[in-house]
């Protein structure tokens, strides 16, 4: 079994109006990114990066247009990899715990990734505001990475056009839509997205609060 970490982090952090890339900015210390490597690096074979142009070098690839885009050229320069571990360099809570938990549930299944449980309520509206439904919350995610999946699978899940790759919100979209199988392993909820500034405040008092 060849485990490779995937990270896409070619994103311009438009959202976090940050000077440079997301992946890049200071958080708790260091960049952004450097958490997550950490956490990856301790249970991976091998970790690929996807970064903006101008950022390649060793193990760091030039990513897409589309984050999907930039997973798959990652994959790309890893052909050995029978174990694909997919984890946006925006969530630097990620633990090696959390890594190992869903490499293990990976057993009978194509996919395993990483979820927490929905807190709040949760209803469809049309545009409009006019309240259409309630969903039941039970049985309901919130979808976060790291996402592992059998590294062929995800292949040829990522072997789709241009359209397909862009409307993807995650890699397990892509991997369902190819007919795969995917389950849920539940995860922190502070295992947060670092998109807007105040998502980079949150994750440094959580990260300062781990020590
Ligand atoms: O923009 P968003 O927060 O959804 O991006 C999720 C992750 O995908 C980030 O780590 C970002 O750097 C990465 N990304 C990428 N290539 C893109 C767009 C986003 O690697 N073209």
């Amino acid at each position: 079994m060849s485990v490779v970490g995937i990270v896409p982090a070619a994103g311009s952090g438009e959202r976090l109006g940050s000077a440079g890339p997301k992946a890049f900015v200071v958080c708790g210390g260091r960049e952004l990114i450097d958490w997550s490597l950490d956490a990856l690096r301790s249970v991976c074979d091998r970790v690929v990066v996807a970064v903006p142009e101008g950022h390649e070098g060793p193990d760091r690839i030039r990513g897409g247009r589309v984050r999907s885009e930039s997973v798959r050229l990652a994959l790309e320069a890893a052909p050995e990899a029978t174990v694909a571990v997919v984890h946006d360099a925006a969530r630097p809570l990620v633990t090696p715990a959390l890594v190992r938990a869903c490499i293990a549930s990976l057993e009978g299944v194509d996919g395993a990734i990483a979820a927490a449980p929905m807190t709040d309520t949760v209803k469809e509206a049309a545009p409009d505001g006019r309240v259409l439904r309630t969903l039941d919350r039970s049985v309901l995610w919130r979808i976060q990475t790291p996402q592992v999946f059998r590294a062929d699978v995800l292949r040829r899940a990522l072997d789709v056009d241009h359209e397909a790759l862009a409307a993807a919100t995650d890699d397990a979209a892509l991997v369902e839509a190819a007919g795969g199988t995917v389950r849920v392993v539940e995860a922190p909820p502070e295992n947060i997205k670092v998109t807007r500034p105040v998502d980079l405040q949150l994750a440094e008092m959580l990260l300062t609060a781990r020590g």
